[in-house]
C-alpha cells in the first residue's frame, strides 16, 4: 500500500491538499519488482508512476537492441510523455535493482489533475523536458543508429541479395556499398575488396569475411547458433508465427526450450510489408515488428532460438532431432513441427539465371528502395501480392500486377483491391501469364501472354516479384509422420481417419500420427493459413504438449 506520506515525498505531488492525497494513496497501485522486471513496456498503455525505492532504467529498442535511455531515483516520476500526450509508452521502463513503484491509471490522474491544475501543468512541463531536453526522446529518434556491418558486393550478384536478405530478415542494420561507387573506397576505409571476394562483410568493430555463409555471418554477429545443452523439453521446428508463440508458451511455463530456424525469425509474415488482420493492431503491423517483439518476447521468457540452422532429420522413436551442417542432435520430450511453407517456384525459361538478380520469389520491404523509378511486375493475385504491389507503388515508377485470373477481386481481399485501385501507378493485367525472362547481368525484361488473345507482349521490367503460393516442404519428416496428398502434416481426427493412429486414446487436436509430436501454423493440413491462426495453434500445441507429458509422467511413474 502506497502511505500519503510517500506520496507527499514525490516532487510533483508535494503541494497536494491531504484530501487528494488520500484520493491518490487510495487508487495507486504498490508494485514490488525484482532486478530486469518491467513497469511499464514500451508500447504499453499510457499509465502514471512514481518511484518510491530503488533505480529504474528507461530503455529503448533500437534496431533490435535494448539501449538504456535514462534513469528515475525515488521521488521521480515516469509515465510523463504518455499520460501527457495521450499516447502509449516511447520507451520501456523496468527496474535496474530491487524496487518499488506506484502505478496511478490515468483516470486517477485526471481526476487529481482537474482538482490541481497546478499538477497537470508540471507534468505537461515535465514531458515537453524529456521530448527535447538534453539525451530528450527526440534527440535519441534522431541519432542515426550505428550500422552493425558493411557489405560491399554488386548490386545483381545473386549472394550479395541473399546476404542482404538475411541481414534484413535478422533486423542486423547495415551498410551496402556498391563496388563502383565513387565513396565505396573511402566508406570501406581502405581499398575495395576484388570482385572475386564479393561480397564481403566487415561487422563493425569486428571481423571482416569474404563471401562468408550464412551461418558464419549469424556467428560474426553473435546470433544464435549452437544449442546450449542436449536434451530438451520442447523442440520447436521453425521461427515463424506458430513456432515464436509455441517457444512464448512453453517458455512460460517453465519448459525446457528451443527454437531452430533455418534463415531467421518471423517465417514468412517476417517478409509482409504490413499485416492488416492481426487482432490488437488497429493501423496494421508490419510482418518485421511483429516478428522483432515475438522474438524479444519468447527470449525474455527463456527459450533459446537459433538461426542458420536447419533441421534435416527426425527420429520419431529415439524423439531425435538432427541438425544439418554437423553432428548436432538433440533430444526432445515433446517435438512441434511449425516449419510452415516455402514459395512455389516457376519453371520459366531464364528465371533460374535471373533469381537474385531482378527476379525475386517473395519481396522484404527494404527491397523497396532498390525498385526506384523502375517498372516493376509482381505475379500473383492473392493478398500478399496485393500487399507488396502497395508497397512498391511508394519506391517504384510503376507496379504492375500479373494476374492470371479474370480480376484481382476473385482471389483478394476487397479492402486492398480497393486500397490498389486508389493509386495511380498501380495496374493489373488480367488473364496474363509469364512465360520467359530476359537479360544479361540482370533482369532487363519479360514475355508475358494474354490467355483470351493468346497473343505475347515483350513489357520492359527492373524488377520481377513472385507471389504465387507457396507448398509444404515435408519431404524430410520420417515416413511415421502421415501426410495428406499434398504433403501437408495431418493431426488430430484426420490422423485416425486416415489409419494412422494405433493407440487407445484419441489423438490431442494438433497432435501427429506419432505420438509427442506436434504440428502447428501452415505446415499443418488445414484450409487455414493466417498469422492469427499460426499463433493459436502455436500457442495450443503447447498446451498439448503438456498434457502429454504430464500422462507420460504419470505413466512412467506407475511403472516404477
Ligand atoms: C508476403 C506475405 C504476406 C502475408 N500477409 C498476411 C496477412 O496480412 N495476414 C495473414 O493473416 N497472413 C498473411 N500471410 C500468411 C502468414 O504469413 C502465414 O500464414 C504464417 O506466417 C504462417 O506461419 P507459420 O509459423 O506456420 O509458418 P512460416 O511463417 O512459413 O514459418 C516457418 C518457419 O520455419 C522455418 N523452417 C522451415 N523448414 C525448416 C527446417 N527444416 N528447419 C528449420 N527451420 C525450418 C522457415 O524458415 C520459416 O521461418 C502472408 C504471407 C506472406 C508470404
Amino acid at each position: 500500500m502506497v502511505t500519503t506520506d510517500e506520496i507527499a515525498r514525490i516532487s510533483v505531488f508535494a503541494a497536494l491538499g491531504p484530501a487528494e492525497r488520500e484520493r491518490l494513496s487510495r487508487a495507486a497501485a504498490d508494485l514490488s519488482l525484482v532486478p530486469g522486471e518491467y513497469a511499464a513496456d514500451e508500447g504499453g498503455e499510457r499509465a502514471l508512476f512514481a518511484v518510491l525505492e530503488g533505480r529504474i532504467e528507461a530503455v529503448k529498442l533500437v534496431d533490435g537492441i535494448e539501449r538504456v535511455v535514462g534513469e528515475r531515483r525515488p521521488g521521480e516520476l515516469f509515465g510523463e510523455v504518455p499520460i501527457a500526450l495521450g499516447t502509449v509508452f516511447p520507451v520501456g521502463f523496468r527496474a535496474a535493482e530491487t524496487s518499488r513503484v506506484m502505478r496511478v491509471e490515468a483516470p486517477d490522474y485526471h481526476a487529481v489533475a482537474a482538482v490541481e491544475p497546478d499538477i497537470a501543468r508540471e507534468i505537461g512541463r515535465l514531458a515537453r523536458h524529456r521530448m527535447s531536453g538534453s539525451g530528450g526522446l527526440q534527440g535519441i529518434a534522431a541519432e542515426p543508429p550505428p550500422p552493425r556491418a558493411i557489405v560491399v558486393g554488386h548490386r545483381w550478384d545473386a549472394s550479395c541479395a541473399e546476404l542482404r536478405r538475411f541481414l534484413d530478415r535478422n533486423q542486423i542494420t547495415f551498410t551496402w556499398l556498391l563496388p563502383d561507387a565513387p565513396d565505396a573506397a573511402e566508406q570501406w576505409g581502405g581499398s575495395l575488396p576484388d570482385d572475386g571476394d564479393c561480397p564481403t562483410i566487415r561487422v563493425v568493430d569486428g571481423k571482416t569475411v569474404a563471401r562468408p555463409e550464412l551461418r558464419r555471418v549469424a556467428e560474426l554477429l553473435g546470433l544464435p547458433t549452437e544449442a546450449t545443452a542436449a536434451k530438451y523439453d520442447v523442440v520447436i521446428i521453425g521461427a515463424g508465427p506458430a513456432g515464436l508463440a509455441a517457444a512464448v508458451h512453453a517458455a512460460s511455463e517453465g519448459r525446457r526450450t528451443i527454437v531452430i530456424e533455418r534463415a531467421a525469425p518471423g517465417g514468412q509474415a517476417g517478409t509482409s510489408s504490413r499485416i492488416e488482420n492481426y487482432l490488437g493492431f488497429p493501423n496494421g503491423v508490419s510482418g518485421e515488428a511483429l516478428a522483432s517483439r515475438a522474438l524479444q518476447q519468447a527470449r525474455r521468457l527463456g527459450a533459446e532460438i537459433l538461426v542458420t540452422r536447419s533441421v534435416a532429420r527426425i527420429d520419431a522413436t529415439a524423439r531425435q532431432v538432427h541438425l544439418e551442417g554437423g553432428d548436432d542432435v538433440l533430444y526432445a520430450d515433446a517435438i512441434l513441427l511449425a516449419c510452415g511453407v516455402a514459395w512455389r517456384q516457376l519453371s520459366i525459361p531464364g528465371f533460374d539465371r535471373l533469381v537474385g538478380k531482378g527476379i525475386s520469389y517473395g519481396a522484404m520491404p527494404s527491397e523497396a528502395p532498390n525498385t526506384h523509378g523502375l517498372d516493376v511486375h509482381i505475379v500473383g493475385a492473392g493478398n500478399s501480392a496485393g500487399q507488396a504491389a502497395m508497397f512498391f507503388a511508394g519506391h517504384a515508377g510503376s507496379v504492375t500486377i500479373l494476374c492470371r485470373g479474370e480480376s484481382l477481386e476473385k482471389s483478394m481481399s476487397r479492402y486492398l483491391a480497393d486500397q490498389l485501385a486508389t493509386r495511380p501507378n498501380i495496374r493489373a493485367m488480367n488473364r496474363t501469364e509469364v512465360v520467359a525472362a530476359h537479360g544479361e547481368l540482370s533482369l532487363e525484361a519479360l514475355d508475358v501472354r494474354n490467355g483470351a488473345t493468346d497473343e505475347t507482349t515483350r513489357l520492359e521490367s527492373g524488377g520481377l516479384f513472385l507471389f504465387i503460393g507457396a507448398d509444404a516442404e515435408t519431404g524430410w519428416l520420417p515416413p511415421e509422420i502421415a501426410l495428406d496428398r499434398h504433403g501437408y502434416v495431418l493431426t488430430g481426427s484426420d490422423v485416425r481417419a486416415a489409419g494412422h493412429w494405433e493407440l487407445e486414446r484419441d489423438p490431442y487436436l494438433l497432435e501427429t500420427s506419432v505420438q509427442g509430436i506436434f504440428a502447428a501454423g501452415d505446415v499443418r493440413s488445414s484450409p487455414v493459413k493466417r498469422v492469427a491462426s499460426a499463433v493459436g495453434e502455436g500457442s495450443m500445441a503447447i498446451a498439448f504438449a503438456g498434457q502429454y507429458l504430464k500422462n507420460r509422467e504419470t505413466e512412467l511413474t506407475a511403472q516404477a
